[in-house]
């Protein structure tokens, strides 16, 4: 049962093994994206505490937030005069064709859980935020995921909902056609379903592969969110915008020093970060999953399927 979800490792790192060394860390130890960059926040699940252990067997349980902390997060948000902004708006942004409130943060969920409509959505709306969602076209209307009728409710709403793939495979196990279908058929899918043009992505577990950046270019994509920490800055490769992933053990106090830009918070996240990278590249990118998956606890997963 579990392995039919085929998304029970999140996301947690961006292209390990795509592009140049150097190119994966710059900006990452960056003041000046520290400062001035814009904060992309990573969410997957949000539900009620008696709801953890279940929601555990399907997805990491650091991913998994309780509904008053998420709660609390927003309000924090709010309270410091943080404005949402879109995924259209940080493009037009970074293309120089639009500006951005003072205090901007792009709020998202990977994976399309159903404690997204059911928890998150009403705090966001109660809130004043908007944010996006990254949905797997073909686990919607499954069990423990968002329906259809949610997503069209909440892109009413003005939610952006858009593509995490069709199956949620790693793409770096992808053939270039396996790669087209993914977003392409995605794409049409909630273009179809929920009117309107899907314009983003973001990639299951941060993983890439050579042929995505003109795949999805050809496919109409104007740029996708990965999984490495970081800011955004104009100069940021917009198919792989940086992320700060919202995990339950950093606490309120680490999201507080996070999104107020606490030195020593942006220097411990990305010193991590950098060496993910690192361990991932030496070990070999199968080596390091199944490693990751022993470490939290979740199951290893059946590559054939995500062909
Ligand atoms: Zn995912």
């Amino acid at each position: 049962m579990t392995g039919e979800l085929n998304m029970n490792r999140s996301c947690y790192t961006a292209r390990p093994f795509g592009g140049a060394f150097t190119q994966k860390f710059s900006g990452i130890f960056s003041p000046v994206s520290w400062l001035s960059g814009i904060p992309i926040l990573m969410y997957h699940e949000v539900a009620e505490r008696d709801e953890v252990d279940e929601l555990a067997r399907w997805t990491q349980r650091g991913y998994i937030l309780v509904r008053e902390d998420f709660d609390r997060q927003m309000a924090f948000l709010a309270a410091e005069g943080f404005q949402s902004v879109s995924l259209n708006d940080l493009y037009n942004w970074s293309q120089g064709q639009a500006s951005l409130p003072p205090k901007p943060v792009v709020i998202t969920f990977d994976d399309g859980f159903a404690g997204n409509y059911r928890h998150a959505f009403p705090i966001l709306q109660r809130h004043g935020f908007g944010a996006a969602f990254f949905v797997v076209t073909n686990r919607i209307d499954e069990p423990f995921m968002m329906r259809w009728s949610e997503l069209s409710e909440m892109h009413r709403q003005g939610m952006e909902i858009e593509s995490h793939t069709a199956n949620h495979p790693l793409l770096s196990t992808l053939t270039k056609e396996r790669t087209r279908d993914e977003f392409v058929g995605s794409k049409r899918m909630l273009e179809d379903k929920l009117g309107g043009a899907t314009r983003f992505l973001s990639l299951p577990n941060g993983d890439s592969n050579p042929f995505y950046v003109p795949v999805v270019k050809a496919a109409g994509y104007l740029g996708g969110c990965g999984s490495q920490f970081g800011f955004n800055t104009p100069s940021t490769d917009h198919f792989f915008w940086r992320r700060i992933a919202v995990k339950h053990e950093i606490g309120f106090d680490g999201f507080r020093d996070l999104l107020l830009r606490r030195r020593s918070t942006m220097l411990y996240h990305a010193a991590k970060a950098a060496a993910k990278t690192a361990v991932a590249r030496t070990l070999g990118k199968k080596t390091y999953d199944r490693l990751y998956n022993l470490v939290f606890g979740v199951q290893e997963q059946d590559k054939s399927k995500q062909q």
